[in-house]
């Protein structure tokens, strides 16, 4: 079997669209995806500098080293940003390799903790839950935003990059869409805002199987170990169910990813007057509280 696109062995077969790639190839092309989106949503302006939020994951370090190549080629700057939620004998493999790939590619990283940062580790933070109605997950994905904003601000960054891809999206969705909560799924569209510091997601195209083997045939080194926390939540379920579905239907992935593009855009439109400012911390939020603040306020409280 040859590449499609040179004379090499091919290594990878696109099932949803029946290109065979040799691993050169295949590389280049996750590269010349990842450049489309960042310039399709206008994701970097010049000069500026862009928090790469790593975690020591498959995905954040293949985009770190997407976007420090890139870096050297185009006008902006990378700084990378790690956070260590405190969950014992997981978080230290992935922070060790964080700081490995950074002394590679000479790049300066800052680590933050949730115990610096709220005073309480992720797993303080479990036990102070009033039940387990509220996943791990969802506490340590809410944390977790806001550590990254400090960091970013902390850095002085205007952009911050995460690793998400296109699973990540279809399983936020779905998720969103079981929970009743159809609010967020406005928030999904790319950020495009000019004044605020922009998220980006520049794999959010990306299947995930595709920058597994990216970072496999790249050799990146990446955490083998998963969360202990993982499988607690419903997103394990709806990542095999869509996984299943694609192996039965190619190319379903891409085409609900098209359907929740528009309609996150609709309903980013229809809730714009709605946004307003939390009155704790000024980001932006739909009541006068963001659910950030208030998870925070509601664990101190049980903490007295
Ligand atoms: S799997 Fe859940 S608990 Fe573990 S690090 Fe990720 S979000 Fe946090
Ligand atoms: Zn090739
Ligand atoms: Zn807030």
């Amino acid at each position: 079997m040859i590449c499609d696109r040179c004379e090499n062995p091919a290594v990878y077969t696109r099932k949803y669209s029946g290109q065979k790639l040799c691993s050169e190839c295949f590389s280049n092309s996750i590269v010349r995806k990842t450049a489309k989106t960042i310039s399709k949503y206008n994701m970097i302006q010049h000069n500026e500098l862009v928090a790469v939020a790593v975690s020591g994951g498959k995905d954040s370090l293949a985009l770190l080293k997407i976007i420090h190549e890139m870096a050297t080629t185009h006008n902006f700057r990378i700084k990378v940003i790690t956070i260590d939620e405190g969950i014992p004998g997981y978080r230290n493999e992935a922070l060790e390799i964080v700081k490995k790939f950074c002394g590679e590619l000479n790049v300066e990283y800052k680590i933050y903790s949730y115990k610096d940062l709220f005073e309480l580790t992720l797993d303080d933070a479990l036990e102070l839950r009033e039940n387990e109605k509220t996943s791990s997950c969802s506490i340590c994905g809410t944390l977790r935003r806001r550590a990254i904003d400090f960091a970013a601000k902390d850095i002085g960054a205007d952009v911050i990059a995460t690793g998400h891809n296109l699973d990540d999206t279809l399983q936020t969705f779905v998720i969103n869409m079981l929970s009743g909560d159809t609010n967020k799924i406005g928030w999904m569209d790319p950020d495009t805002s000019t004044n605020t510091l922009r998220k980006i997601k520049p794999f959010s195209e990306i299947y995930e199987s595709e920058i597994v083997f990216y970072a496999f045939t790249n050799n990146i080194p990446f955490q083998s170990e998963p969360c202990p926390h993982m499988n607690e939540g419903i997103r394990t379920e709806i990542r095999e169910f869509l996984n299943s579905l694609e192996s039965q239907h190619s190319g379903i992935k891409n085409n609900l990813y098209r359907s929740i593009s528009k309609v996150s855009q609709i309903m980013k439109n229809s809730n714009y007057k709605q946004k307003t400012t939390c009155k704790k911390c000024g980001n932006e939020c739909t009541g006068n509280v963001c659910s950030v603040c208030n998870m925070i306020l509601k664990l101190k409280e049980n903490q007295t």
